[in-house]
């Protein structure tokens, strides 16, 4: 499999998958996709046998296969077995279902792994495959990032077993939920680096960005990143889509709606791409929060990202976003990946105007029939109220961005079971849980005392010199 650019490099011979595994953006600023989707539909039967088999990992492996073929068949299977393992995902099944009493509407439970979100589906298998990619090229990879909440702590938990890794995570000082800080200040290694910023998660990104620039520091220091955009990210999660419809289906012709709490489009972006390998569903159901710049474009054909100022901040935090960094990568696919017309609509409509418009296009027009895409927003009071009714009607407790999906999936009508995705246990948004029910969130069974463990963690100004500095003194401790 090669894999492209959205703005399509004028050389494109393509890429393999390890040479775009640690890169970020491709060199023309565009988002690397596969030359094509690989073709599930045959293969339907085959993989339901699969899954009682040989669980979780095998499927994983199976559909990781038909997008990787530079790295060694028994090595993947490995990979995704020591990344799919019960130490990080429990005992029973991974991505379990349940559903929500006598409504058609499932749980897809995503948030099993060590940090409590889904996050973790993906970033256990990144750590395994950085790890493999490390070890091949004899080479070293300090990853530098800021995080508001889940990204940091997944990507934390996922390096902690890599020896050639280490990582230096930014945080809004005070600004994170107390179970959020608690998960990674607890974290006592010494390759893991957690900074506290006197500020906002804005300044935080801001020096990540300002030292990812300074290029020589970069190579020097062998500075990288697991930012949301990485297509084995996506990847992973395209698993789990195959491995949930087939737990809520008995027969490979039964179709199902997804309904996906959404901020950078990762998890829904995957969620296409399995609609495209051929996975049946029906519908891919987007659900926003206050935030709701991609609910406006799926409603409206405008795509227009938001200020700082219009940004808020909400009770499903990890969804509050100005822009959706992936979703270049459907618009590539919407346009039938004509990338010059992506290349105007991301590098020069949008960083001209900060909008683009596609209302009056017939790709926009079919969007629903062609890709199934419809979508929803919720508010707070929405969330809260959700939480109530499916604790008091069910006895199950969501946390506020599952909320979101419920809320959005039970207003629309369907004919198909709707599966939601919950992306986090309640457990990290207790003040939230305290709202809607008057009561603390269950602490699963491995988070007790987390609150009261010693704290790992420097203070920092938001200095970028400060930073360097800091950087440099913990590596030099660390010998690299
Ligand atoms: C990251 C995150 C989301 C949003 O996922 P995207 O892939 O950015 O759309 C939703 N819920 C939780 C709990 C998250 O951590």
């Amino acid at each position: 499999m090669r894999y492209i650019s959205t703005r399509g490099l004028d050389s494109q011979a393509g890429l393999g998958f390890s040479d775009i595994l640690l890169a970020g953006l491709a060199p023309d600023g565009g988002l690397f996709l596969p030359e094509s989707y690989p073709e599930l539909t045959s293969q339907l039967d085959e993989l339901r046998e699969l899954l009682a088999s040989d669980g979780y990992p095998g499927v994983a492996h199976r559909i990781l296969t038909a997008y990787i073929d530079d790295i060694d068949s028994a090595d993947l299977l490995a990979i995704c077995r020591r990344a799919y393992s019960a130490e990080n995902f429990g005992e029973g099944d991974i991505v379990p279902v349940t559903r929500l009493g006598d409504e058609d509407i499932w749980l897809a439970h995503l948030s099993q792994g060590p940090t409590a979100a889904f996050k973790d589906m993906a970033m256990q298998l990144l750590g395994q495959l950085f790890g493999h990619e490390l070890e091949r090229r004899d080479s070293m990879l300090n990853i530098l990032g800021a995080t508001s909440g889940d990204t940091g702590s997944a990507a934390e938990y996922a390096m902690l077993g890599q020896p050639r890794i280490s990582v230096f995570m930014l945080t809004p000082k005070g600004r994170m939920t107390p179970f959020q800080q608690a998960q990674m200040f607890s974290i006592d290694d010494p390759k893991v680096i957690n900074i506290a910023v006197e500020g906002v998660f804005d300044d935080c990104q801001d020096l990540v960005k300002t030292v990812s620039q300074d290029l020589d520091f970069k190579s020097r220091y062998r500075i990288g990143a697991v930012n949301s955009i990485n297509w084995a990210r996506l990847l992973a999660q395209v698993v789990y889509y195959v491995v949930a419809w087939l737990r809520v289906t008995t027969d490979s012709s039964e179709q199902v709606n997804f309904c996906v709490p959404s901020g950078n489009f990762g998890n829904i972006c995957a969620g296409h791409i399995a609609r495209q390998m051929g996975v049946p569903i029906r519908q891919l159901v987007l659900a926003t929060n206050e935030n709701d710049v991609l609910h406006e474009f799926f409603s409206t054909g405008v795509y227009r990202v938001r200020g700082s100022s219009e940004t808020h901040q909400t009770s499903s935090p990890s969804m509050d976003i100005s822009k959706a960094s992936n979703f270049e990568r459907f618009i590539f696919d919407l346009l039938g990946r004509d990338a010059r017309r992506v290349r105007e609509l991301f590098a020069v409509d949008l960083a001209t105007t900060g909008e683009f418009d596609l209302s009056d296009t017939s790709e926009f027009a079919s969007l629903r029939d062609t890709f199934g895409f419809v979508s929803g927003s919720s508010t707070h009071t929405d969330r809260v109220n959700t939480i109530a009714d499916v604790w008091h009607a069910h006895r199950v407790m969501i946390d506020p961005h599952t909320a979101d999906g419920v809320t959005v999936a039970r207003r629309k009508e369907s004919e198909v079971p709707t599966i939601v995705m919950e992306t986090a246990l309640p457990v990290k948004f207790a003040s939230t849980i305290y709202e809607a029910l008057g009561r603390d969130p269950e602490v699963p069974e491995g988070f007790a005392g987390l609150l009261e463990l010693p704290r790992h963690v420097i203070d920092l100004d938001s200095d970028v010199s400060a930073l360097k500095g800091l950087i440099v003194e913990r590596l030099a401790e660390l010998d690299r």
